[in-house]
């Protein structure tokens, strides 16, 4: 409000005529210089005045004197009743005119406009901060916790909208039926589970499963991230649970989904710089709700979190989450139903076959094939097609495996190291026995820095089962030093590129896991790495080592001499087939890509001898 005091002062100010200066002793009284009120009613008096115009907006009478042209300016006061007294006497014109230039309107104008602004802006803060989720208010209410959760009375979703998991299906399956008739458990005295930790790797469906037990179920479905709970408050998460639990109580039976509950979960007292408290005290009132409620008020929580290493073991303690369920990456089955569910509502062509694309994902989350079947269908509507063709679906995976397709470079020596490099890779694919088959080699840039890439069709049963041979991990290593042998063959060693630093990090992971992990060096059978942390876990903050420093340096050895043999190996194979390798870069540089099955005809024609047999696999 001082505000507005202040502003309403200055265009009060601003509105005041300025006062008519006292004349300089030694000037000249009444010039046209310094010509006052006072001078003009003397000369009204004497009868110089010819004519008056008064302004009343910017306060002054412009008068024109008799033997001037110009007419003078004299500030005027508020009310001049004398002024036009004396003028009415003396039969001089008075004239109104109001200028347009009103810059004390304006003046006025611009403080107020200023003003509302402010006012405006104000209120604005003070809305947000009483509506909006995580928008800047959180500061300023604390305590008082709005609801985060989100609740949604019907998913609508089915366990028909998710495939590719169904042993996890199979489980839940049980929780739905709790949902829907508690009695047949009561009745027999079995406590109902009171939670459901579903452990999996990002996009396997984890969400979308709890979604579904709801939907199935047909009850409420209240969501919230463990991320949520962790405010800036002490205190916050914990009332935030606390309204959680007290709505989903109204609601019963329902489901309450705790996504990421690591973030919530962690080990107490256990964290890296110290303990949360504000964590701390969310995750005690997490456990003291759960204990608070009787197993049969029809609540069932379903938590979901891709590190249960993390989680504190109170959550895991029977009467807690005492189901744990893990959602895996989905197999070559899983990925085809999963593949189906999402087609159903995309127009594919007849050439596009889902078994192919299965097959050529492995490693592909659920979320990864929804987004591929996306990707392509964008890509149609793109092409202005009228269904998603094998085209765009080889498209989309290139785009979402490696990234998207940029220019071709212009024929360069650049291009041609390119080349050499990736026909080396390819060439080993198709000549190494146990080596899975090149499905394209290309030397079209991907964004990322990909300068260009050979890739395989890999074979799904052995990916599957996990039985890699060591001949498969041998030739693996070889081919991946390809690239490198080409171009340490073709341009001398001066020449090599950080092009493979990628390749080379392969090498040393595959080469690190025969020796520690699968006792395929001379080392022997030992395990020097546990294998317990699945890939998806990530590892451990410290990186357990369970050997001595002198083992270490026989593990390096070890690795070195694989890498290094398979390398000459590669050398060689490269250094034999010369003339063949000069061909295929020609046609490489010429069409920028060849399918697998034009390179393994080129190669036969050299040859004369056949290559790896396709397998079965391998997509058409
Ligand atoms: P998570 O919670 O495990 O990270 P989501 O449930 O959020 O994964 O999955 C993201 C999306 O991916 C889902 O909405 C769905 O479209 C798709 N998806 C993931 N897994 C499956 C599956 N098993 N079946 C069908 N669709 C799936
Ligand atoms: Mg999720
Ligand atoms: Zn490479």
């Amino acid at each position: 409000m001082i505000v507005t005091l202040w502003m309403v002062l200055q265009s009060m100010t601003l509105a005041v005529p300025a006062m008519a200066q006292k004349p300089a002793e030694n000037e000249p009284r009444c010039s046209p210089k310094n010509y006052t009120y006072t001078c003009l009613l003397q000369d009204i008096d004497r009868g110089k005045v010819t004519d008056i115009q008064i302004d009343r907006v910017q306060q002054t009478a412009r008068v024109k004197l008799q033997n001037q042209n110009q007419p003078v300016e004299v500030p005027l006061f508020d009310q001049n009743p004398e002024l036009i007294e004396r003028a009415r006497q003396n039969r001089i014109s008075v004239d109104i005119q109001d200028s347009t230039d009103n810059s004390a309107v304006l003046g006025l104008l611009a403080h107020l406009l200023l003003f509302m602004l402010l006012l405006g802006g104000l209120l604005l803060i003070i809305r947000r901060s009483a509506n909006a989720p995580g928008g800047p208010g959180q500061a300023l209410n604390f305590g008082k916790s709005r609801a985060r959760f989100q609740m949604e009375a019907k998913t609508g979703i089915m366990f028909d909208d998710v495939a590719g998991i169904e042993e996890a299906k199979e489980e839940l399956q049980e929780v739905v039926t709790f949902l829907k008739k508690p009695e047949k458990f009561t009745a027999v005295g079995a406590r109902i589970p009171k939670g459901v930790l579903l452990i999996g790797p990002p996009g396997t469906g984890k969400t979308l499963l709890a979604k579904a037990i709801a939907g199935e179920a047909g009850v409420p479905f209240f969501s919230i991230s463990g991320s949520e709970f962790v405010e800036m408050f002490v205190g916050v998460g914990a009332s935030r649970v606390r309204d959680l639990f007290k709505k989903a109580k109204e609601n019963a039976p329902c489901i309450v989904f705790i996504d990421e509950i690591d973030a919530v979960g962690r080990q107490r007292g256990a964290g890296i710089g110290g303990g949360n408290d504000e964590r701390e005290q969310t995750l005690n009132q997490l456990l003291t709700e759960m204990d608070g409620f009787e197993g049969n008020t029809g609540i069932i929580i379903i938590a979901a979190t891709n590190r249960p290493d993390v989680l504190d073991t109170a959550l895991l303690r029977p009467g807690r989450f005492d189901r744990q369920i893990t959602v895996d990456l989905p197999n070559y089955r899983g990925r085809l139903g999963i593949l189906e569910v999402h087609a159903r509502n995309k127009r594919l062509a007849d050439d596009v076959s889902l078994e192919a694309i299965a097959r050529r994902t492995p490693g592909f989350a659920g979320a990864d094939l929804s987004n591929l079947l996306n990707e392509a269908a964008i890509l149609t509507a793109r092409r202005r097609k009228e269904a998603i063709t094998m085209l765009e679906i080889d498209d989309a995976i290139d785009r979402v495996t490696i990234g998207l397709t940029l220019t071709p470079l212009l024929d360069s020596k650049k291009k041609r190291l390119i080349a050499y490099h990736e026909v080396g890779h390819a060439l080993l694919m198709t000549l190494l026995k146990n080596s899975d088959p090149l499905n394209k080699v290309t030397i079209i840039p991907r964004s990322g820095g990909v300068g260009g890439f050979a890739q395989q069709s890999f074979n799904e049963d052995m990916i599957d089962s996990g039985l890699y041979t060591r001949a498969w991990m041998t030739d693996r290593i070889t081919i991946a030093l390809g690239g490198r042998a080409a171009e340490e063959e073709v341009f001398g060693p001066a020449e090599v590129t950080a092009g493979a630093s990628g390749d080379i990090k392969a090498v040393a992971e595959i080469a690190r896991e025969m020796v520690t992990r699968y006792g395929m060096s001379e080392l022997g059978l030992v395990a020097l790495e546990s294998s317990g942390n699945e890939v998806f876990l990530g590892r451990g903050l410290m990186p357990r080592q369970e050997y001595s420093e002198e083992v270490a340096t026989q593990i390096d050895r070890q690795v070195r001499e694989i890498a290094i043999h398979c390398f000459q190996e590669a050398r060689r194979i490269i250094r034999e087939n010369r003339p063949l390798v000069d061909c295929l870069v020609e046609v490489l540089l010429d069409q920028e890509t060849i399918e697998g099955d034009e390179f393994r005809q080129i190669v036969e024609e050299y040859t004369g001898q056949k290559t790896t047999p396709v397998s079965t696999s391998a997509p058409t």
